[in-house]
């Protein structure tokens, strides 16, 4: 535990030194809010299935269905809150997040890049008509098994997050990496960094020159090369370098 205090003594003095922090966050924040991880395959069939077979949409929409009730309920936890201190505190200058629940905007985060886009809107595959998730569970649940699109008729909607075979969303990455550049402090938050292109970011942000910070549950491949690494939750991480930052606040 001392070794985590000097560690976090430091972070809060890079954090007040940095003139752009990067944060990007991963699944174990969703995991502390009780959401599934909607970008798992256990969830999501391969595209190919998905776009040959009614069988396999309308088994997935039936997941999708019984799933939805935790999405909706999930609330976001401290970890989430705490990113919104620290935005409104100037000490956050962009949210990178490979979570799809939302739960950094019902935080109140106002920039919020979601690298794998959202489950929260779906999109016809056929027109790109979008449609809030919300509307979709409210058709699923009085009788639809694979909802069509209203404008279009057909019935290939789906969420934008990948699904096995599909590739990353690359208007997204595009905007990572440009905001990357002059990023002076990198910190990456309960990202398990196991799956490309996210678990390159850290050595990105290391060849541009940037400090990197891990604060992560369990190990990352990337903890070999930053410079400082803290394992813990999350959630109580944060709250404590945040409640260090207002304390330097008040002092200074
Ligand atoms: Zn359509």
């Amino acid at each position: 535990m001392e070794k985590e205090k000097d560690a976090i003594d430091a972070v809060v003095e890079w954090i007040r030194a940095s003139h752009n922090t990067v944060v990007l966050t991963g699944a174990q924040l969703s995991e502390e809010s009780g959401v599934p991880d909607f970008t798992s395959p256990s969830i999501n069939p391969p595209i190919s299935e998905f776009r040959g077979s009614r069988e396999a949409r309308a088994s997935y929409w039936a997941r999708m269905k019984e799933l939805y009730p935790l999405l909706a309920s999930a609330k976001p936890n401290a970890a989430h809150e705490a990113l919104y201190r620290m935005e409104v505190l100037g000490y956050l200058n962009s949210l990178f997040t490979l979570t799809v629940d939302g739960l950094h905007q019902r935080a109140g985060s106002s920039f919020v890049m979601e690298l794998l886009s959202t489950v929260l809107w779906i999109v016809c595959t056929q027109c790109g008509k979008g449609y809030d998730l919300s509307s979709i569970q409210d058709r699923l649940e009085k009788g639809e098994d694979v909802p069509a699109c209203e404008s279009c008729g057909g019935d290939l909607l789906k969420p934008e997050i990948s699904f096995p075979g599909q590739p990353p969303p690359h208007w997204e990455l595009r905007e990572e990496w440009m905001k990357l550049r002059g990023c002076d402090l990198f910190m990456a938050v309960g990202a398990n960094l196991d799956v490309q292109p996210a678990s390159s970011l850290p050595s990105m942000s290391k060849e541009q020159g940037a400090r990197l910070v891990i604060i992560s549950q369990t190990e990352t491949p990337a903890d070999d090369f930053a410079d400082a690494v803290i394992y813990g939750n999350p959630s109580d991480v944060l709250s404590f370098i945040v409640e260090r930052l207002r304390e330097g606040m008040e002092y200074s």
